[in-house]
């Protein structure tokens, strides 16, 4: 894998190239490396989850294959620059981060260039891995098979009557429940003048 074409495949979907893709396939082909992989492993062998989104993650798909179409990619929204690879046929998993002091690094690196934006693109194509990146061993807090479930899972709400999939439900007291009428929601209903809230929580107690 050479970083000019994983670049290239990064700003396809892009029309620019910016640091943060740039940071993006370093993480990628430093997670694979850390896992023993040369390139992408075939058969979603490979799970990574972002801890956001953005520029950045193009980067780390250019570099990965990974997507969230395939339910290879995972966002777990942080806001933070972070990605950990799990190599889901032996559970080993790593998070890859940038150094707490990278952007003090790439201007360091690239002395003749006065622009901290270019020193960083430049800086950030051609700094060893080990001067702007740490890479540590984690455990996931949930079973891989839990993320990612099996095909074919499905259910119905018993409060909304709206299916789930990939048993992402709640079971309370007998009933099999979504996320969001267990109160576990993103979003109010907006009826009449006010929001409501999906279902709350102590409905479904009853
Ligand atoms: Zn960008
Ligand atoms: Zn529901």
């Amino acid at each position: 894998m050479d970083i000019q074409s994983l670049l290239e495949r990064s700003m396809q979907d892009h029309d620019h190239l910016c640091p943060r893709q740039i940071l993006g396939v370093r993480i990628g082909m430093a997670g694979m490396k850390a896992l023993g992989f040369s390139e992408p492993p075939q058969n979603k062998r490979l799970l990574i989850i972002s801890e956001t989104d953005g520029c950045f993650v193009d980067g780390v798909i250019a570099a990965t294959g990974c997507t969230v179409g395939h339910r290879t990619l995972r966002v777990e929204d942080y806001g933070k620059v972070a990605v950990t690879f799990v190599d889901t046929k032996t559970g080993q998993a790593v998070r890859v981060a940038p150094r707490l002091d990278i952007r003090e690094r790439a201007v360091a690196f690239v002395p003749e260039e006065p622009r901290h934006y270019f020193a960083q693109m430049q800086a950030y194509q051609t700094m060893p891995d080990e001067e702007m990146l740490t890479t540590q061993d984690v455990r996931l807090h949930m079973p891989m098979e839990q993320i990612i479930s099996r095909p074919g899972m499905r259910v119905n709400c018993d409060i909304c009557g709206e299916e789930i999939m990939n048993e992402r439900e709640v079971n309370r007291n007998g009933l099999t429940i979504c996320r969001s009428c267990f109160g576990d929601g993103y979003y109010y209903f907006h009826i009449g003048m006010s929001f409501k809230h999906p279902a709350p929580a102590n409905q479904c107690a009853g």
